[in-house]
Parts: C-alpha cells; sequence; structure tokens
C-alpha cells in the first residue's frame, strides 16, 4: 500500500507513521515527489484496517497497491521520475542519448569513440568493461583496465559514463569509475546482483531480459528500488521471438505501457534490438514517438574492426546523422534534450 501524506505534513508526523508502520512489521520507504509525500509499505494487507492510519495527523488517504510490483508503481508515485546525472536530468519530458562502443578494447579506441559522442551532442558515453558473451572464447572486456579508461575519457570529455556490470565483484568494481550502473539483458533476474544494486546510491540502467515478461522487469526494479535506491532507469532492448532477420524484437509498445504502469524512465536500445547498424535510425525515430525517454545505441569509430557487436554499431557520421533527425523529432513529441555543450572537447 502506498499512504499518501499531505504535502504539509511534518517530519514528526511521517516519522510517526512509519513508526507504527515499522512495528507492524512492514517494511517501508518514503518516497518525496514534487506534488506529494508518500510512504510505499510493503507488508501484511490483513494487517492494513487495524493501524487505522487514516486518523493520523498529516496523513490524506491509503491506497492499496494489488500490483506485485510496489514502489516501482505509477499508484506510488503519480509524476514521472526524473533521474539526475551529474548535470543531465533523465525523464520527465527530458530525453537523453547514451551512445559509445559495445566494449571499451582500448585507450585509442575509447578515446576516439568519446570524443565523437562529445562531437555529434551524445549526453553519455557507454562503453562494456565486462562483456557477458555467449562465446567463453569471445572477447570478455578490459575489466578494471576498461573501467579506468572510461573515467579517463570521461574527464577529457565531460561525459558521464555507463557501462555493464555482470556480478557482485564487477558492481564494487565499477562504483567509483562511472555515473551509470547497467544490469544487462542476461543478468536481469541476477537477484544478488539487483539486491546490491539497491545498496548503492548510483543510477541502475535495468535492461529486459531476452525472454522476460513486462511484470517480471518490473519486478526486478522493485528489488532495486526496495533496496533503498530510486534511481532506475528502465531500458527497452528486444526480445527474443521466432524472427531471424533482426537479433531481437523491438517491443516499443512496451514504452507506453511500462510508463503508464510505472513512474520510473524507460529508454530504448535499438542497436541490440535489431542487430542491424540500418535500422537504428529508424527505431530510434519510432522509440523517441513512442515516449521513450532517451536511447543507448552503439556506436564505433570503425564498425568493421569492433571486438564485438560490429554489425549494429552506428559510423560516427551515423550518429551525427541520428542526433540531427532527433533535433527535430524530440521538440515534435513535446519533449526536449539537455542543452548540447557542442565541441567542446578539452585535450580533444
Ligand atoms: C550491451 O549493452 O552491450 C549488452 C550486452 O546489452 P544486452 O544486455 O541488452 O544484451
Ligand atoms: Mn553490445
Amino acid at each position: 500500500m502506498v499512504v499518501v501524506m499531505d504535502i504539509n505534513s511534518t517530519v514528526e508526523q511521517i516519522e510517526e507513521v512509519n513508526k507504527r508502520l515499522d512495528k507492524m512489521g512492514f517494511k517501508t520507504q518514503l518516497i518525496r515527489g514534487v506534488k506529494r509525500i508518500v510512504i510505499g509499505a510493503v507488508g501484511d494487507r490483513q494487517a492494513i484496517d487495524s493501524l487505522n492510519l487514516e486518523q493520523m495527523p498529516g496523513v490524506e488517504r491509503i491506497v492499496p497497491i494489488m500490483k506485485p510490483y510496489k514502489l516501482v508503481s505509477r499508484e506510488a508515485r503519480e509524476e514521472s521520475s526524473v533521474i539526475k546525472v551529474r548535470d543531465i536530468n533523465i525523464g520527465g519530458g527530458n530525453v537523453v542519448v547514451m551512445t559509445g562502443p559495445c566494449a571499451v578494447e582500448s585507450r585509442e579506441q575509447l578515446l576516439t569513440a568519446a570524443r565523437c559522442v562529445k562531437k555529434a551532442g551524445g549526453h553519455i558515453l557507454r562503453g562494456g568493461a565486462f562483456k557477458p558473451r555467449t562465446s567463453p572464447y569471445s572477447f570478455q572486456g578490459l575489466e578494471e583496465k576498461g573501467l579506468k579508461l572510461l573515467k579517463e575519457a570521461s574527464l577529457e570529455t565531460g561525459l558521464p559514463t555507463v557501462t555493464e556490470v555482470i556480478d557482485e565483484q564487477s558492481l564494487e568494481l565499477s562504483i567509483d569509475y562511472v555515473d551509470i550502473l547497467q544490469i544487462g539483458a542476461r543478468n536481469m533476474q541476477n537477484f544478488r546482483l539487483l539486491k546490491a544494486a539497491g545498496q548503492t546510491n548510483k543510477p541502475i540502467l535495468l535492461k529486459r531480459g531476452l525472454s522476460a515478461t513486462i511484470e517480471e522487469w518490473l519486478m526486478s526494479a522493485e528489488y532495486i528500488m526496495s533496496g533503498g535506491n530510486e534511481k532506475v532507469i528502465l531500458c527497452e532492448r528486444g526480445i527474443r521471438t521466432f524472427e531471424t532477420y533482426t537479433r531481437n524484437t523491438l517491443d516499443l509498445s512496451a514504452v507506453p505501457l511500462v510508463k503508464r504502469l510505472s513512474h520510473l524512465p524507460v529508454i530504448v536500445d535499438p542497436s541490440h534490438a535489431t542487430g542491424d547498424r540500418q535500422l537504428v535510425l529508424p527505431m530510434s525515430m519510432a522509440a523517441i514517438a513512442a515516449g521513450a525517454d532517451g536511447l543507448i545505441v552503439e556506436m564505433h569509430p570503425v564498425p568493421g574492426k569492433a571486438l564485438c557487436d560490429g554489425a549494429q554499431s552506428l559510423t560516427p557520421e551515423g550518429l551525427e546523422e541520428l542526433m540531427k533527425k532527433l533535433d527535430k523529432i524530440i521538440p515534435a513529441v513535446g519533449c526536449w534534450m539537455p542543452p548540447q555543450k557542442l565541441g567542446e572537447v578539452v585535450n580533444g
């Protein structure tokens, strides 16, 4: 359930409600929105009536949440969550572009990619240091060396960074190097990892699993939020279907649907969804039109030489073309991009 507090309720009143819920074994979490303050409470539904919460000072109303995900649900928070990554807002009309190579391969490759991202007007630099690969013989990532390169690229360009973590160890290692931790499709139901992510205060980019239903995906987000980390960004990256001409099938209907069910921002990954560079631009535009709060797109300075996912990686010119198209599409759907500081590459 959600206890909606009066926007003018005092700290003491909130404390009192929390105490009463605590005593009855409810797990609580305070969510302070712009328009209202709510206390998310998960516990025995039968016990709600005996709590007499409606009578307590400062309480506006009680909203039972029938969905299995509580804190993630739109019922818990009416207004869309905006997640701040340095000076960039994600969600609530702010559309961001995260882009860069699938994997960090070398200093030269990453720094070149980062400069291309900056030049094109991308907002956040992506790059995998730990790669969950289908084959144990494929490139597994540079690990800590890759994280150091991400940090260096960020210092040079001023771009925040996102990297994938694949277990608790890589999460621990990555946390001080990057701005956003990505939990990939293959780990969407790695519950220990989700719990560990919930203990951090870093934004978490949670991708939808290859065969995950929307409810399972939202339940995974609930794991992170119930651990105390509210900064979850959801990412639709295509699901596995019978189709073989695309790598996955981009479930664009998930975007407006999840935005109705949840207050969390939803971004789209057209690269892994299609596996085909030529489909990235049209599907990016479609994602924005469907209401996505951003994109994560693979771009490699020389896709033909990429150690990972070259076929779906845009060229630097392809990224520039995409950014130009987005400049037109985003305002047309009533949204905006963070102010771009084009060409401000330090030491570039
Ligand atoms: C990636 O972002 O490089 C990646 C492995 O994505 P996904 O988990 O969506 O397959
Ligand atoms: Mn990839």
